[in-house]
């Protein structure tokens, strides 16, 4: 892996969960063989809520102590919520240093690692401070996978979902066929499915990197899904969580709006509950905890707030803010209290 490393010093980011897991291993990897590389490392507090300023001003406070220069590299080893904060700290630290990713979780080994989206919550809104800073490489260990909860697994199986509905309507199906060896992390299955996805969103960010349109459709189903993590309170769902019922959701208005035939809101909700994700929002959340949150979405433009909506056959979807407002109103009280 030490080819990969620019400089003779790195900082591996990463948390109190995964650090007693894979932070020797990682230790060793990077040295082995480069006695000229010293690596210093810190360890996060666990988990969603900690995606914060607070928490990231913890990378910085060890990169200023241990006087890291502009030649060093920053590791993130862990899930998405340390691959989003190193990914930061690493755009910002001395104006950007080296950065490599080693995602540990099936969210980050198919979507977050990938594309160069880096950044920390606002407790106003998810992600919304941050900065596009792409890695080095991105080195996938799909054996990690074997120490992750069942919950965290089926959460990152709704991105790979993602991919098949917005873009890849084969994928989905060899999906349909192949969820449940997924679920029981049959290493073929995997090693195939975390390709595809790959493969799926590099061929998006290489066309649209900074999103001025191709690359929203990404983000299916996440614009009521934040609205859930942030309305619910973040960690309370995990990511996926929240996305697979915001897929719903976005399904269920694709279809109102007459865009999309009703066979395909069956088989997204089959899929899902197969994958033993969520299908409607937690009973807490009303209309209007939607529709306020949802406002400061990063996807509001103008005051229009656009939304990524299946159209046509499967495979095929739209990012607009044309659309009949009352088909909006009627998914949310479908989904929610008034
Ligand atoms: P996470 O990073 O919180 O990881 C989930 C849990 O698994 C954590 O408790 C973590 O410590 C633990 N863990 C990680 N690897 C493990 C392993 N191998 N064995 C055992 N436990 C392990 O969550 P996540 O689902 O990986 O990522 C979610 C985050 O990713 C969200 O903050 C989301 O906004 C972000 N995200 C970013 C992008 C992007 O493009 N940058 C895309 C999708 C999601």
């Amino acid at each position: 892996m030490f080819r990969h490393v620019h400089g003779k010093r790195v900082l591996v980011v990463t948390n109190d969960r995964v650090a007693p897991l894979y932070l020797d291993k990682t230790i060793d990897a990077l040295t082995r063989g480069n006695p000229n590389v010293t690596v210093e490392s810190v360890i996060l507090p666990d988990g969603e809520k900690y995606k914060d300023m607070d928490t990231l001003m913890k990378v910085f406070d060890k990169a200023i102590e241990s006087r890291l220069d502009r030649r060093c590299t920053f590791v993130a080893l862990g899930g998405g919520v340390i691959g989003d904060m190193c990914g930061y700290a690493a755009a910002s630290y001395l104006r950007g240093v080296n950065f490599i990713q080693i995602p540990t979780t099936v969210m980050a080994q198919v979507d977050s690692s990938v594309g160069g989206k880096t950044g920390i919550n606002h407790r106003l809104g998810k992600n919304l401070i941050g900065a596009f800073y792409q890695p080095q490489c991105v080195l996938v260990d799909t054996d990690t996978l074997n120490t992750l909860p069942d919950r965290e697994m089926a959460s990152g199986l709704a991105e790979v979902i993602k991919y098949g509905l917005i873009r890849d309507a084969e994928f989905f199906e060899w999906q349909e066929k192949n969820i449940e060896a997924l679920l029981a992390r049959d290493p073929a299955a995997l090693a195939f499915a975390i390709k595809r996805s790959c493969e799926n969103k590099a061929d998006v960010v290489s066309q649209d990197e900074k999103e001025s349109g191709l690359r929203a459709t990404l983000n299916l189903g996440h614009t009521f899904g934040h609205a859930i993590e942030t309305g619910f309170g973040y960690g309370e769902w995990l990511h996926g969580e929240a996305v697979a019922a915001g897929t719903v959701m976005a399904v269920d208005m694709s279809y109102r709006l007459g865009w999309i035939d009703e066979s395909i809101v069956k088989r997204v909700n089959k899929i899902l509950v197969r994958a033993k994700l969520p299908t409607t929002p937690p009973e807490s959340m009303t209309v209007s905890m939607f529709k306020s949150i949802m406002a400061v979405d990063k996807k509001v433009a103008d005051g229009l707030l656009r939304l990524i909506l299946l159209k046509g056959p499967l495979g095929n979807c739209v990012f607009t803010g044309d659309y009949d407002r009352e088909a909006l109103d009627a998914t949310l009280r479908a989904f929610s209290k008034s």
